[in-house]
């Protein structure tokens, strides 16, 4: 028996349900926002970045709750990536790569 689906529930974006997808993405550091040293390297081009570890993360992360360990002390390009935007749906769909989680981060599979 096939069952319509007519009211799928609303897809909903939130941190709260997402494994730190943009937490692997490099993070220049533009301005001064008080990142312990610790947490930093500098790239190949000699831009201040905040460092990530062999899994990939910043280094910043906390890997028990995937919270940000520095939050009130994050560099600006954190503070301005913008959850449910199109960047944030892309970390999502490319760290979620099965046909349900790419659902889940976009309502369709269909492209
Ligand atoms: S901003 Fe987007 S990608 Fe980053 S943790 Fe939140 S939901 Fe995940
Ligand atoms: S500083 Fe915090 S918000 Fe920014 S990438 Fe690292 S863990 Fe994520």
């Amino acid at each position: 028996m096939k069952i319509e689906v007519t009211n799928p529930p609303e897809v909903v974006v939130t941190c709260a349900s997402c494994e730190a997808c943009c937490c692997r993405l490099e993070v220049l550091l533009i301005t001064d926002t008080g990142v312990p040293e610790r947490f930093t390297e500098i790239d190949r081009w000699g831009g201040e970045t905040m460092a990530r570890l062999d899994d990939g993360w910043c280094a910043a992360l906390d890997r028990n709750t995937m919270m940000c360990r520095i939050y009130q002390n994050r560099p600006l390009i954190c503070r301005e990536f913008e959850m449910g935007d199109s960047d944030c749906l892309v970390e999502r769909a490319a760290n979620y790569q099965t046909e349900a989680t790419v659902k889940a981060c976009f309502g369709t599979t269909e492209f």
